[in-house]
């Protein structure tokens, strides 16, 4: 996405959530810019009304209703909250630039308010479904806020961080600490890494199906092809065969253990029809206590013998550890393409 958007420069579509978002914002800052002379709710709500642009909706006038009378809703609530007890605002819609390395990272403060002289609490609003705590006591963009936040005000001792999510009216707050900000770092300068070196990988995942650049992208842009060709013959025959290939699995499973339950009767582990021999063969399959195996071996030096790294939980370790750039690139060299495989996959539509 990054590369089609930032660096192939290719159009978004205007999306209905991503505006509406954006003009919540916008309304929100002119409720507060001046909080010592707060708007009338009246003003706040023409502001908001004047604003409304409907072109986003392609004319669905039961979606321009829902938005209007939701948004409508929200800042009126807003508002009440506001005016019950204004808040000491420090920042509102603040750009910030760190340099990192030879990098510079940006971002905006939506909301900055002083609790106490040395106490801030970042508020960031959104608009969309609220989570769990634990993915706001793990949110990367909170963290992020907290960093930049220490260097813009290094007086400040304690931050909150909060996520207010507008529609229902919900605050979930955190705090983070330097480890958290190393995390951090660590992703941006492993991020920056990889848009230097021009190495941009699809990530497919759930966003690709509303992703603005679906048509450019080698995840989705058959999806788009126009001119039905051989392809189209070759595929309807293969996914044919990986359906006949489920049910005769499926079949298969269901008859083996008639046939286990025969063997195991009768006593015998071959049976012989005209049509040929199905044998049984029974393994035993063991596991060892690593520990007594590693103390015979290694001094043997047999152990990296019988070592076998599994590539995906190494995987998933090392996205746990979070370890320093030094380290990965260790490992990285440790690396060693032994073959390309080219697996096809076919998801049955059901
Ligand atoms: S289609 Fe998916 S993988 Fe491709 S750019 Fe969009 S989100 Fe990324």
């Amino acid at each position: 996405m990054y590369k089609f958007g930032y660096i192939d420069h290719l159009p978004t579509k205007p999306k209905v959530k991503m505006w509406f978002g954006f003009h919540l914002h916008e309304t929100l800052k002119f409720i507060l810019e001046d909080p010592y002379h707060l708007p009338t709710q009246t003003e706040a709500v023409r502001y908001y009304a004047e604003k409304f642009d409907k072109s986003v909706f392609n004319n669905d006038t039961i979606l321009i209703q829902s938005y209007f009378e939701n948004g409508l809703r929200i800042i009126e609530s807003f508002y009440n909250q506001i005016k019950e007890k204004t808040p000491q605002v420090v920042t509102i819609e603040d750009k910030f630039v760190l340099p990192l390395g030879e990098h510079y990272v940006s971002g905006v403060f939506d909301r900055v308010d002083k609790v106490t002289d040395d106490n801030f609490e970042i508020i960031d609003y959104k608009t969309g479904k609220v989570p769990n705590q634990n993915d706001v006591d793990n949110n990367l963009q909170l963290t992020f806020y907290d960093w930049a936040a220490r260097q813009k005000w290094p007086h400040l001792k304690d931050i909150k961080l909060t996520l207010h999510f507008l529609s229902p009216d919900v605050k979930l707050s955190t705090t983070r600490d330097e480890s958290h900000h190393q995390i951090v770092k660590e992703k941006v300068y492993k991020t920056a890494e990889k848009i230097d070196k021009g190495k941009f990988e699809p990530t497919p995942g759930p966003l690709c199906n509303y992703c603005d650049f679906a048509e450019f992208c080698p995840i989705m842009k058959d999806k788009f092809r126009k001119e039905k060709g051989e392809i189209d013959t070759i595929l309807n025959k293969f996914l044919k065969l990986k359906i006949k290939e489920a049910k005769i699995k499926n079949e298969i499973d269901s008859i083996k253990p008639h046939i286990h339950d025969y063997l195991d009767k009768e006593k015998v582990e071959q049976l012989f029809s005209d049509l040929g021999v199905l044998s049984r063969k029974i393994s035993q399959i063991y596991e060892y206590d690593p520990n007594i195996i590693y103390e015979i071996l290694k001094p043997k030096g047999k152990w990296l013998d019988v070592m076998k790294i599994d590539n995906s939980k190494l995987k998933k370790i090392l996205a746990e550890l979070n370890l320093e750039s030094r380290e990965l690139d260790k490992i990285k060299k440790a690396q060693k393409l032994v073959r390309e495989r080219k697996d096809l996959r076919a998801k049955l539509k059901k």
